[in-house]
């Protein structure tokens, strides 16, 4: 019988959850809500909840899945299926996610950063089917990022690497949650775009802005919106700049709602990190859209479940 896994994409919100072939067919799907502000144990038992509901949902008994894998945010360590810390959810700490998932489900369970398992879904059957080298950077409030060397997550010594929104591009920068100064979402995150639009002054747009705003309004011909793009394009692409040049992928795949705004972005994005990379890492290395916003962590945990029972 054909390998069917799978992949449960566990946010601080929302539980995405795919059941999907070997070849990354999806057979069976469910979406409900984590409840993290509840309790830790209501979140395991929406999960568990949500993989049986998926699992039905594609006609199958959970005895037929192989392994399941989870995605969920936060830093983990992998070889022990265990999230060490996870902000969006309170009171998180080396909570053996894998162990307690496997008990109530009584199927091997693997455990792997959200960010993580979204770049290797993208690598898997998105952006980057064709690439062995790729960096995943989703821009949301923060910036999320995993790294693919060699077709796998690359994960660090602690499970901790890809973090790519916290490597500072100023200094002496803003503030960032995590203890350090002028991160690169700070600048290249929702609220960067935001930050660059009231910079612009003269603006019909004021009060509560979101990058959705910046980004219709440009859409709508205004001269701030767009010159506010052009200079968040621009930071954008001196965080991608370091990125090429420590990683020398042969794509970068952005995700999240901001690269809507398309060539409005990436434009200027591409020409500033050209201009600052190395020639050859810079020269060679693509930044394109991500092609599955809404399934890629889903679709990497059901990939590294079947990697994992190779
Ligand atoms: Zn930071």
């Amino acid at each position: 019988m054909q390998k069917v896994t799978i992949g449960i994409d566990l946010g601080g919100t929302n539980i995405h959850t795919l059941v999907v072939d070997h070849r990354g067919k999806v057979l069976g799907r469910d979406h409900s809500p984590s409840e993290a502000q509840v309790s830790l144990r209501r979140v395991i038992d929406n999960v568990a909840a949500s993989a049986k509901n998926a699992a039905r949902d594609a006609g199958i008994e959970l005895a037929d899945i192989c392994c399941l894998g989870v995605g969920a945010a936060g830093t983990v360590d992998h070889k022990r299926g265990v999230v060490s810390e996870a902000p969006n959810f309170r009171g998180w700490r080396n909570v053996p996610l894998g162990r307690e998932l496997s008990r109530r489900l009584t199927r091997p369970v693997v455990v792997e950063n959200d960010a993580n398992v979204a770049a290797l879904g993208e690598s898997w059957l998105g952006a980057g089917r064709k690439c062995s080298s790729m960096v995943l950077v989703t821009l949301g409030t923060g910036i999320g990022g995993g790294v693919i060397l060699d077709g796998k997550i690359w994960r660090g010594s602690a499970g901790a690497a890809g973090e790519v929104g916290h490597h500072s591009i100023k200094y002496d920068g803003i503030q960032c949650v995590c203890g350090n100064q002028g991160c690169f979402e700070r600048y290249a995150g929702a609220s960067g775009l935001v930050r660059a639009m009231r910079r612009q002054g003269n603006s019909k747009l004021r009060g509560a802005i979101t990058a959705r705003d910046v980004y219709l309004a440009a859409k709508a011909g205004d001269q701030q919106a767009l010159a506010a793009l052009e200079e968040y394009g621009v930071l954008l692409g001196v965080g991608l700049a370091n990125i090429v040049n420590i990683f020398n992928p042969q794509l970068i795949v952005l995700a999240g709602g901001v690269t809507n705004a398309g060539s409005l972005i990436f434009k200027p994005a591409r020409r500033e990190m050209k201009r600052r990379a190395l020639t050859v890492p810079g020269k060679t290395c693509k930044v394109v859209k991500a092609l599955l916003p809404e399934d890629a962590g889903a679709l990497g945990a059901a990939r590294l479940a079947l990697l994992s029972k190779r």
